[in-house]
């Protein structure tokens, strides 16, 4: 039976990064905010470049016997990080409701996915493929781990897309660097002091600082590798970071997901269905419905049972039980978001439910649904990630194909329909990297998701998600030179 550290951290303390399997404080700090009072309530470190070094160094360090260490090993310590979760997953979501702002339900619901993510991952096998097993001559192809990792994540479900990359990225042989964003980095900080307990020194480390830090790392010579999960706008920045070094890159971006919604749904099951994909997290999830067709025939019954359900859902403070959905994580995006319902108000735009927020005690918006907007509307062509919808209605499926493609973004999608087979015929027509029937999100770690046009470059979760860690490596050996042809008849 293994044992799982239990000593619980201690969550008032100051907070420390951890490098080479060490605390390590500094001097300069950046402030985190309580979203739901925009009170500072704790500091973070903020990383040096001296520090920084110090963590690729320790990384650099502890490559060579981490990438050799056997396959089950890593499994087995994969394993325990997701017990060594689990052991904490107490205090670690209270902290987590405290800087993201979302319900210490959807906390405690993100920590314990990602010990599941931790555990099923680990069940991954990195195959190797024989090419060619002929008289004499045999060639294999293998996946060797990169290097130093930069895991850069943002600010909407830091532990959980975190823990997307360090699992594949540990279990294939990798040594990581973490870098939460500057305005969620602390739960981030103490699940890399709780590692230290399972996982070997310079393995997993994980720093915080200011907007200079990410940059810092994408220019960085040591890291073999950039996984980055945020906007396009900084993916595109990350991109010319790397370019003079040639990194590897995962770029998991922004989202502007299209539902289609036939005429021949269950109305009240749906609409409930079209609510939370959308609303879920605030709004705020690269992978959230963000643009609704609906069937003209239906289009009214569905418009207002969403209005029906959402008047029902309490919006408020993480910590109050009755709550289902929190404030937005932070003044930049609120002001995004509110900008967006501005626009949507000075254009006339129909307002089926919600507007402009009247508790400015914290970063709260109202659940907000628009009422068929124009096409060309920005709250139709821009990734709001915040609760408020447009629905819009269509007559012919083939012109909402046409508009649910239409758009610089390509990350998921999903059709609802009584007839799943002539909605998966729909769902292959449609642009996105994940399309989903009579569902959404269905995310898995054994399921590969990606980004196509702006919304990213390479994938996370499943066999081609861990493979994305590794470099592929073919070995021919011939037996006997003598029977070597050469190139081109030479
Ligand atoms: P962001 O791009 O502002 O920041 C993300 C991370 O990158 C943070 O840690 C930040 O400190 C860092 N960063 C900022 N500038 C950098 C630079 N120049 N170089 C290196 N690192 C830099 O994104 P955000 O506002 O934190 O997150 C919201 C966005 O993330 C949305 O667009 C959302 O759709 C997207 N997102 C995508 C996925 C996905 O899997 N595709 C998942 C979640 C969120």
């Amino acid at each position: 039976m293994e044992t799982v550290p239990t000593t619980e951290v201690v969550f008032d303390a100051d907070y420390a990064m951890t490098i080479g399997g060490i605390v390590t404080e500094t001097f300069a700090h950046i402030p985190v905010i309580d979203p739901a009072n925009k009170q500072v309530f704790a500091n973070a470190p903020d990383c040096t470049t001296e520090q920084l070094n110090a963590a690729v160094a320790a990384a650099a360090v502890a490559f060579p016997v981490w990438s050799v260490t056997p396959y089950a090993e890593r499994q087995a310590l994969l394993t325990r990080m997701a017990q060594t979760l689990e052991a904490h997953i107490t205090g670690l979501s209270e902290l987590l409701t405290a800087e993201q702002g979302k319900t210490l339900r959807d906390a405690t619901v993100e920590i314990g996915t990602a010990a599941y993510w931790l555990r099923e991952t680990a069940k991954l096998i990195i195959p190797e493929t024989i090419n060619d097993s002929s008289d004499g001559h045999r060639s294999v192809t293998r996946h060797l781990p990169l290097g130093v990792i930069a895991a850069i994540v943002p600010w909407n479900f830091p532990v959980l897309l975190a823990v997307f990359k360090i699992s594949s990225a540990l279990l294939a042989g990798n040594t990581v660097v973490l870098k939460p964003s500057p305005l969620t980095p602390l739960t981030t900080l103490k699940i890399g002091e709780l590692m230290q307990q399972v996982l070997p020194a310079g393995v997993l480390n994980v720093i915080s600082g200011g907007d200079g830090l990410g940059p810092q790392m994408t220019a960085h010579p040591g890291f073999a590798k950039i996984s980055f999960t945020g906007s396009t706008a900084t993916g595109r920045k990350i991109m010319q970071g790397v370019a003079p070094q040639l990194k590897h890159l995962t770029l998991e971006l922004g989202g502007n997901d299209a539902a289609i919604v036939m005429p021949d749904v269950a109305i009240e099951t749906v609409a409930k269905c079209i609510f939370w994909a959308s609303f879920a997290n605030s709004g705020q999830i690269c992978l959230a419905a963000k643009r609704i067709y609906i069937h003209e025939a239906i289009y009214d019954a569905m418009r207002d049972e969403l209005v029906r359900y959402a008047s029902t859902v309490k919006v408020g403070i993480g910590t109050d039980p009755a709550t289902q959905l929190g404030p937005i994580q932070n003044e930049a995006q609120y002001e995004r978001v509110i900008d967006l319902i501005r626009d949507c108000r000075d254009n006339g735009y129909q307002f089926a439910l919600g507007g402009m927020p009247d508790d400015t005690a914290g970063y709260f918006v109202p659940l907000t649904i628009i009422d068929n907007p124009p096409a060309d509307s920005r709250i139709v062509r821009e990734e709001q990630f915040g609760p408020v919808l447009p629905l819009i209605k269509f007559k012919d499926i083939e012109d909402a194909i046409k508009q649910a493609n239409d758009s610089e973004y390509a990350l998921g999608a999903t059709v609802w329909s009584g007839d799943a087979d002539a909605a998966a015929r729909i769902a292959s027509r449609l642009q996105a990297g994940s399309v989903w029937v009579n569902e959404a999100m269905a995310l898995s770690p054994l399921i590969p998701f990606a980004g196509h046009k702006q919304s990213g470059l390479g994938c996370e979760a499943g066999l081609a998600g861990l493979l994305e860690y590794t470099a592929l490596q073919t070995i021919g050996v011939r037996a006997d030179a003598a029977t070597w042809f050469g190139i081109a008849g030479l």
